[in-house]
């Protein structure tokens, strides 16, 4: 699927969608350069699945959790961003095997980071600038 956003309101509106979409074991892949959206879309996501808690970038940890009910059931959703790491090696020892094995909803920033770990089942969410205002938005589903 694509579709194109003239604002960060407009990418959470796309991100709030595709949240209906998640389940536990759900994992969605962010790509894109800094400044794409990838956060903007995070936080859309979490407002989907009913999460209050502000949404931030976790900048000096890779990952923050934020446990929450979805459709009554005690669930957690995990977010991952790898912007500081370099690739793969970096991050073979922060567990991440481990949080994909989990039954919670995991997003990740700079997805591409990770290739060759990332699990084959998942969703791809690739967001391109095409103005100060403008993003391409492309959603795949994986396997
Ligand atoms: P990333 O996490 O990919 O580095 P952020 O989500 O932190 O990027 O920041 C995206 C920036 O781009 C924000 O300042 C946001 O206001 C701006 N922006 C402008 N237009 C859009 C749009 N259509 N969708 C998402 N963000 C947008
Ligand atoms: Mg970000």
């Amino acid at each position: 699927m694509e579709v194109k956003t003239n604002s960060p309101k407009e990418t959470k509106k796309v991100a709030e969608k595709l949240a209906k979409d998640l389940a536990a074991g759900s994992v969605v892949a962010l790509f894109g350069d800094l400044g794409a959206g990838k956060t903007v879309f995070v936080q859309g996501l979490a407002k989907g699945l009913g999460i209050k808690r502000r949404v931030i970038s976790p900048t000096y940890v890779f990952m923050r959790s934020y446990p929450f009910l979805h459709h009554k059931k005690p669930l957690t959703f995990y977010h991952i961003d790898l912007y500081r790491g370099q690739d793969s090696g970096d991050f073979r020892n922060l567990g991440l095997e481990e949080v994909f094995s989990e039954e919670g909803i995991v997003v990740l920033e700079w997805a591409e980071k990770i290739r060759d770990v990332l699990p084959k089942k998942r969703i791809d969410v690739i967001i391109n600038v095409t103005g100060e205002k403008n993003r391409k938005i492309s959603i795949k589903n994986r396997k």
